[in-house]
């Protein structure tokens, strides 16, 4: 298990925009794992791979329903609004809403390297999209409403009732 660093807002690698991943190799697989000790160290429910200060398209989510190490996501479809308050793991005991749509269709590479479409609503739809945000160099402070800081109960994204966040 190897923990890395969580970048916090102010540094530089959250604003860049992550490039696409070529091959996953061992490499690519060793960082993921990474990722997701570092998100469970944390009681995170998602994290991209900027917020350790890598520029690949690589993102890790679990809403508790299973961990997913994705590569090279892209949002081919999506449906619906909702608006629900996120956290995240960048930008520490802040909190605010953020409308998102609320079902969409993804598709991605797995660990393996074989190619998935994964179809998701609420919660995990959400996570996907605040994570697609992080390689695209943006935060949820841009966009949330109601912006409020907060002592850390549950983490960036740990849902307490309906919380969210990544
Ligand atoms: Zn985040």
């Amino acid at each position: 298990m190897a923990l890395r660093t969580v970048r916090t807002d102010g540094d530089p690698v959250l604003r860049k925009k992550a490039k696409k991943v070529e091959k996953i190799d061992g490499a690519i697989v060793s960082l993921l794992k990474d990722m997701a000790d570092t998100m469970y160290a944390n009681d995170g429910i998602g994290l991209a791979a900027n917020q350790v200060g890598i520029l690949k398209r690589l993102i890790v989510v679990d809403d508790g329903d299973g961990l997913l190490m994705l590569a090279n996501p892209v949002i081919l479809s999506c449906e619906g609004s909702c608006c629900r308050e996120e956290g995240c793991l960048s930008v520490p005991e802040t909190y605010g809403e953020v409308e998102r749509p609320e079902k969409i269709v993804v598709r991605a590479f797995n660990e393996k390297g074989s190619r998935l479409e994964i179809e998701a609503d609420d919660m995990l739809a959400r996570i996907i999209q605040h994570e697609i945000d992080h390689l695209d160099g943006k935060l949820f402070i841009d966009t949330a409403k109601n912006t409020e800081k907060r002592p850390k109960k549950s983490p960036e994204e740990k849902p307490e009732t309906q919380k969210e966040e990544s």
